[in-house]
């Protein structure tokens, strides 16, 4: 099946907002094994959106658009489809219910215009919004397929994923099966050279790696006619991709670093503390995000400066004057003055140079010295950061110290 996105709306042309429902529907729609051929962005115009439909159902079966489903004016995605697939736009009671109960429930007066939304092409397939007042619909002539998604990303999405997502793997006639691998350590090139001969011999099971915010992902997709076939020739692909690159994977199930290791610390009840330096709590707040962590989660103290390091963690005055506060020194007495002072199992400590001031030629800017200890375990170590931005190198730092801290608890340390 061959797909096509339109995207409506002319904010979306004048760039007043970034078009994140394509990037989410052709990732969706591509693992759903359906290609996804063209992207097209049109104005809220009649004529222009009207001659988009046509140039989308002439090269493709599917064509998914997001936007111009609201109450007013210049809301005219369904009446246009109306007319391209000649089909009358008829009142939807329960559409209608549904939004006149949406109103009751906030406690405002539905204005006229409202009722529009609730106006849908005669036999089309009705998406409730669950998240919104516009539904969504799908029409289907001739082995053409057009489906209308809300514009709002979250009315989008929700719609997608609970009401679209079943109707297209029908219509698909094949079952997609596949595996999130997310890599840490390795940059996207260095991973593809690594597994470049499956990459070019690709068939199926097919790999596709993703760059994320420093960090890559690996999808590997079967597409069969069933669901065992399908995973059974995932798993073998993953299996090899392990051999060659297993050290680097923190997670088979799309999960985020932070996931994997919280997960691990609470199902072995690792009490952890850190002292931060250059992420500023960071650390802290990302492992505090995650919910249940408290029965683990001691303290994480900012020693920010030269005097919280000697009074809260006790690291010495001498250290300091003699290696500077950016020392392998200065990491290993936090570290140390953190076990004292919390007595947690696992204790983590990091001091660098996020910048954009503050580097020299000894010490430039994405300099970072850490520490971890597991009990009697510990791991100290330099890392030299791009330096891209201030906010990067934090927020790197902090992946770099959630790695160190997976590997100490997989007693995986190199
Ligand atoms: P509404 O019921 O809110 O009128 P709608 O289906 O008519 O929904 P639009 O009016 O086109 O949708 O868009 C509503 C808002 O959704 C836009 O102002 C914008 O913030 C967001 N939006 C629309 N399309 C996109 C897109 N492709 N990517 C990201 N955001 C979008």
């Amino acid at each position: 099946m061959k797909s096509a996105l339109i995207s409506v709306g002319t904010e979306l042309l004048f760039g007043q907002i970034t078009n994140t429902n394509t990037v989410y529907l052709s990732q969706q729609i591509n693992a759903l094994g359906i290609d996804v051929l063209y992207h097209f962005t049109v104005g809220d115009n009649p004529d222009r959106l009207e001659e988009t439909i046509r140039i989308a159902l002439d090269k493709c079966d599917l064509i998914i658009m997001t936007g111009g489903l609201g109450p007013t004016q210049d809301d005219l995605t369904k009446e246009v489809v109306a007319k391209v697939m000649n089909k009358p736009l008829i009142l939807h009671r329960p559409s209608l219910e549904r939004i006149e109960h949406f109103f009751n429930k906030i406690n405002r007066i539905m204005t006229e215009n409202n009722t529009k939304q609730a106006l849908l092409p005669e036999n089309a397939v009705i998406f409730d919004n669950d998240a919104g007042t516009a539904p969504g619909f799908a029409l289907e002539i001739h082995d053409k397929i057009i489906v209308c998604l809300p514009g709002p990303p979250r009315e989008m999405i929700h719609m997608f994923s609970k009401k679209v997502l079943p109707f297209l793997e029908e219509k698909s006639h094949h079952v997609i099966y596949y595996k999130m691998l997310r890599i840490f350590g390795l940059g996207e090139s260095a991973l593809e050279d690594k597994l470049k001969d499956m990459i070019t011999e690709q068939t199926d099971p097919t790999i596709a790696t993703y760059a994320k915010e420093g960090e890559v992902a690996i999808r590997v997709t079967s597409k069969r006619q069933n669901h065992n076939e399908a995973k059974s020739s995932v798993e073998g692909l993953v299996k090899a991709i392990k051999q060659r690159v297993g050290d680097y994977i923190y997670s088979y199930d799309d999960e985020e670093l932070v996931d994997v290791v919280t997960k691990k610390l609470l199902a072995r009840e690792i009490s952890i503390s850190c002292a931060e330096s250059c992420t500023g709590g960071l650390f802290s707040a990302n492992l505090t995000d995650i919910p249940g962590i408290s029965s683990v989660f001691d303290r994480g103290l900012v020693t920010y400066s030269n005097k919280a390091k000697i009074e809260e963690l006790g690291v010495n005055e001498l250290t300091l004057d003699k290696f500077g506060a950016v020392s392998f020194e200065v990491a290993q007495e936090m570290m140390q003055g953190l076990r004292r002072a919390t007595g947690s199992r696992l204790c983590v400590s990091v001091t660098g140079i996020a910048g954009p001031d503050g580097g020299t030629d000894d010490k430039p800017v994405g300099l970072v010295y850490m520490c971890a200890m597991l009990d009697d375990h510990k791991i100290c170590k330099e890392f030299h950061m791009r330096a891209m931005s201030r906010s990067w190198n934090r927020n790197y730092t902090v992946l770099l110290m959630l790695d160190m801290v997976n590997k100490l608890l997989d007693q995986n340390v190199d």
